[in-house]
């Protein structure tokens, strides 16, 4: 087992508390996680704060720092402009990744932190090639390091479950909200 001076540092973009679930006690043999929530693609305040709070129990639970990054989901809407009928998966979602990764790089550049990922990457309904592909390019122009793939998705049922973690039931934007 690796000490705790020894880690190296991660900076864990969290999309919600469920994705995150599964994979922070293995990243956390290896790194001292902060879990940044930055995700103003979350259209609606009432969603995106369930969600916040979700991350910020399991913050807690395993006593790991939680940062909130800016939420302006209206200055995302401008991001998306013409692409609001795409079906999920297509060009709004690479707008939405290439957006959250790159303003995850910068939180992580400014508080001196080496590598960083994403808990999009542990989504089945994401395509992870993709998400890999955006987040090593951002890394590159920026000299970090990009984690692209982790261990297997341990125990996020019972976590999740365990903490009584909300679950939430679209992606996120008004676009991707089925009723
Ligand atoms: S469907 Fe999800 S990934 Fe795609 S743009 Fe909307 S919130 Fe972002």
């Amino acid at each position: 087992m690796t000490l705790e001076k020894e880690k190296s540092k991660l900076i864990l973009h969290t999309c919600c508390a469920i994705c995150a679930a599964g994979l922070i006690e293995s990243l956390k043999e290896r790194f001292l996680i902060t879990l940044f929530f930055y995700n103003p693609n979350i259209t609606s305040q009432e969603e995106y704060n369930k969600r916040k709070e979700a991350a910020i129990i399991l913050a807690k639970h395993y006593q790991l720092d939680f940062v909130e990054g800016e939420y302006k989901p209206e200055s995302w809407l401008t991001l998306v402009v013409g692409l609001e009928n795409e079906p999920e998966g297509g060009k709004r979602c690479l707008v939405c990744f290439k957006d959250r990764l790159l303003k995850t790089a910068q939180f992580a550049k400014n508080s001196q932190v080496d590598n960083f990922t994403t808990t999009l990457l542990a989504s089945h309904l994401k395509n992870k090639q993709v998400i890999a592909e955006i987040g090593q390019k951002i890394a590159q122009k920026n000299d970090l390091n990009f984690l692209a793939s982790f261990g297997g998705q341990l125990r996020a049922k019972e976590i999740t479950q365990e903490l009584g973690l909300y679950c939430q039931k679209y992606c996120g934007c008004r676009y991707s909200f089925r009723g």
